[in-house]
């Protein structure tokens, strides 16, 4: 059996979501991955921004990502693993939105039990959470 069993073709790591120390669950490797190479993505219900809007103000668990000036993703009933990848102000991996998809990239190379962060940058959040990703340099809020 393929550590990748039960994945969709598109995640291309093996990777572990359990409780993390950022918040709630987390991503963990579950194998080693190289710099640069893609780790996965998510995917999810393609919606109309403002219809991301306003889900956004009524959510309090929030996981939707605008795609274009158009569409967004809500990914809040999709079952890809990525979709708990936590924030960090120094990540190990970053988002890239590309043809309407939300993926995934190693920034360096990630060692098994590593829990995979992003930048999510501005946020629909908006300032309102706090960052405890305990990196330095964080800038303490989303
Ligand atoms: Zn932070």
């Amino acid at each position: 059996m393929s550590a990748l069993a039960g994945h969709p073709h598109y995640q291309k790591f093996a990777v572990r979501v359990a409780r993390s120390r950022i918040d709630g669950y987390g991503v963990f490797a579950a194998e080693p991955i190289a710099q640069r190479r893609k780790i996965g993505e998510i995917r999810g219900e393609s919606i109309p921004v403002a219809e991301a809007r306003r889900r956004a103000a009524t959510q309090a668990r929030i996981m939707i990502v605008e795609v274009s000036t158009k569409r967004a993703i809500d990914a809040s009933r999709s079952s890809d693993p990525m979709r708990f990848t936590n924030h960090s102000c120094a990540p190990n991996a970053r988002l890239a939105i590309r043809d309407g998809r939300i993926e995934f990239y190693a920034l360096r190379a990630i060692a098994p039990g590593e829990e995979l962060t992003v930048d999510y940058g501005e946020t629909h959040h908006e300032g309102r959470l706090a960052c405890r990703c305990g990196a330095p340099g964080c800038v303490g809020r989303l």
